[in-house]
């Protein structure tokens, strides 16, 4: 049994456990992936935090939200609106850059020179990059691999 905890997870902690000591922290989602195959068995567990934090204190960082890996740091003063509501939703729109991160891992950076990983100005979130489905998701917050388990 292999556990596979990437250094993008341990990064991803990092910023939860730093933004975490100064808001409240939510589950936002969880996806659990199983892949079965004659050589291997995978389970894969993909959590989703959510810290809802003070005003002043993330415009100081020039934004009303960020994300890194698996974490949305959002200004506490939003709300998760339904889906359907009219109202401007930053979860909906952070939870595109998480789809993103989970896709491309460490090469989201060099792929925003590439793929509009933010919005064109005047487009709106249908215009970010979101991968195909055919897309091998490259990173996973915690695989575990089981060899040859038939
Ligand atoms: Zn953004």
């Amino acid at each position: 049994m292999d556990v596979r905890f990437p250094l993008l997870s341990i990064a991803s902690l990092a910023f939860l456990l730093f933004f975490g000591l100064q808001g409240d922290v939510e589950l936002y989602s969880w996806e659990v992936g199983i892949s079965i195959a004659p050589d291997e068995v995978k389970v894969m567990v993909d959590p989703v935090w959510v810290v809802w934090i003070d005003t002043e204190y993330i415009y100081s960082f020039g934004c009303n939200a960020m994300v890194y890996g698996n974490v949305m740091v959002v200004d506490e003063e939003f709300c998760d609106y339904a889906f359907d509501d009219p109202r401007p939703n930053p979860l909906r729109y952070e939870y595109i850059h998480i789809k993103q991160f989970r896709a491309l891992g460490w090469f989201l950076w060099p792929m925003k020179y590439i793929v509009n990983i933010e919005p064109p100005s005047g487009g709106s979130l249908a215009d970010m990059w979101l991968p195909p489905d055919w897309w091998v998701d490259r990173w996973r917050f915690v695989a575990i691999i089981h060899d040859k388990p038939f």
